[in-house]
């Protein structure tokens, strides 16, 4: 690759190490030119074959876009999306495996959006999973409960009764 500081168009590697995480490797290196040194992060490229057949890059871009529309109105961040886009990427590469379809990257997507904001989280899931009665929302809305009973929120039941008493 070229050397960032003068353009040169070679560099020689004088060091290469695998990162703790065995995920990428950094090399170390040099320009014979100018005789400077930088570091290169090689990781495996992650693709994603679209359901027209298309194989493009996987893109923490285009996961944003699809989560930053069923986040409309929520109060959900910039740096939300980015954090959870990153988490996504991270998820995917622990599978090992290198290639995914778009299925697969709403799958990885459904767990982080569901930490991050519930409404967005059912917004997304009725699209990706097409529900399309009342029924799956009722049975999306009481794997939510159950979740969240199970990490000992029973808060959100006592508010709901709360409300139904108020006239
Ligand atoms: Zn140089």
């Amino acid at each position: 690759m070229h050397c960032p500081f003068c353009r040169h168009p070679d560099s020689r590697v004088i060091d290469s190490r695998t990162a703790d995480d065995g995920m990428s490797i950094r090399r170390r290196r040099q320009c014979p030119e100018c005789g400077k040194r930088f570091t290169t992060t090689e990781t495996a490229s992650l693709t994603v074959i679209k359901r027209s057949g298309v194989v493009e890059p996987f893109s923490r871009e285009k996961v944003m876009v699809g989560v930053r529309k069923a986040c409309q109105g929520r109060p959900v961040t910039e740096a939300d999306l980015a954090l959870l886009a990153q988490r996504v990427e991270e998820s995917l590469r622990l599978t090992g495996v290198a290639q995914f379809d778009t299925n697969d990257i709403g799958v990885a997507i459904l767990p982080h959006l569901r930490d991050l904001d519930e409404v967005a989280y059912l917004r997304f899931a009725s699209v990706y999973q097409s529900f399309d009665s009342l029924d799956d929302f009722e049975a999306a809305v009481r794997e939510l409960r159950d979740a969240r009973a199970a990490s000992g929120g029973a808060a959100a039941g006592r508010a709901e009764t709360d409300t139904a008493n108020e006239k």
